[in-house]
Parts: C-alpha cells; sequence; structure tokens
C-alpha cells in the first residue's frame, strides 16, 4: 500500500524583492533590507507604485507634526511682526498692524497644509486596509494548510488502522510469548 508522502519542497529561485530588488532567501516572507511583504500581494504592488505627489503629501505631513514646523513659524511670524511694528528701527515697514499681508499668506498656507493633511490621511487609511487584508490572506492560507495537514493525518491514521487490522492476529503477541 502506497502512503502519498508530503511533496518535497520544489528548488525555487531567490525571491526578487518588489520594493527594492534585493534577492532573498526562496522560503522569506519579508525583505531583509526594506521589511516589506514578499509575494503576489496586491498591497506590495501597489506601495512600490507611489506617485511623486503622495510621497510629497506625506513628506509635508510629516513635517508639520514636528517641533520644528512650531519653531520656524513662531519665529518667522516674530520677526514679521517685529519688523512691522518698528523694532528694527533700519528696516522698512510694508505691513502695517493689522498685519494683513501676514494673515492672507497664514490662510493660504492654512488651506494647503489642510489639503496635504487630509490626503495624507486617506492614503495612512488606504495602508492600513491593505495591510488587514494581507493579514488575513495570510490567516487564511495558514488556515488553508492547517486544514491539508490535518487531512492528511487522519488519512495516515485510518490507513495505519487498515494496516494493523490486516495484521495476522498471532502475531501481535508475538514478541510477549516469546520472552515465556
Ligand atoms: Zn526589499
Amino acid at each position: 500500500m502506497n502512503i502519498p508522502l508530503l511533496p518535497s519542497p520544489p528548488l525555487t529561485p531567490p525571491l526578487l524583492c518588489p520594493a527594492c530588488h534585493t534577492e532573498n532567501d526562496a522560503s522569506a516572507v519579508f525583505c531583509y533590507q526594506c521589511h516589506k511583504a514578499l509575494g503576489p500581494f496586491r498591497f506590495v504592488q501597489e506601495e512600490v507604485l507611489t506617485s511623486q505627489y503622495e510621497r510629497l503629501a506625506e513628506r509635508v505631513a510629516g513635517f508639520v507634526g514636528r517641533p520644528g514646523f512650531f519653531v520656524v513659524h513662531v519665529t518667522l511670524i516674530g520677526f514679521w511682526v517685529a519688523v512691522n511694528i518698528g523694532v528694527f528701527v533700519l528696516m522698512h515697514q510694508f505691513d502695517s498692524y493689522p498685519f494683513e499681508l501676514l494673515s492672507f499668506i497664514l490662510s493660504v498656507e492654512a488651506l494647503f497644509i489642510t489639503g496635504f493633511l487630509l490626503f495624507a490621511q486617506n492614503r495612512e487609511q488606504a495602508k492600513a486596509k491593505k495591510e488587514a487584508e494581507l493579514e488575513y490572506e495570510v490567516n487564511v492560507r495558514a488556515f488553508r494548510e492547517i486544514q491539508a495537514t490535518r487531512t492528511l493525518l487522519e488519512q495516515l491514521g485510518e490507513r495505519l488502522d487498515r494496516l494493523e487490522s490486516r495484521l495476522p492476529s498471532s502475531t501481535t503477541p508475538q514478541k510477549e510469548s516469546s520472552h515465556e
């Protein structure tokens, strides 16, 4: 009786990372260079196809969240106000109180920053969704593998039972009787 054995893993070529094109071991799940998930997952492909505008939006959103952003603004606004209220006697006052030009520049800046932030936020959400999808996909694959292994074990058990029942009943206690 032939018991089917698990197929031995075939010799596969090294996995090429779609993001950084590094060669990884065939059994690798994540790239050792850039830590992206390897394999034909949609998430990886879409991650690679990020446009320049999207990357710019992410960079702007990243900078807005840093303390440097506030330091730069406080410094610039402070300097602007100081010049226009006549703190520096030698400098020409170009935007007297209530600083209409400054208000205009700040509102335009706020408009752009809001747009970039919303865009970056949407992208973050889409990314999290894709990561969840990837996780789900991996879980489903693992579940199927476990089920297949379980079925195989059950088949093996059944075959062993059948083999045991086919053995002549006298052979089983043979060892015990030989000691006597
Ligand atoms: Zn990589």
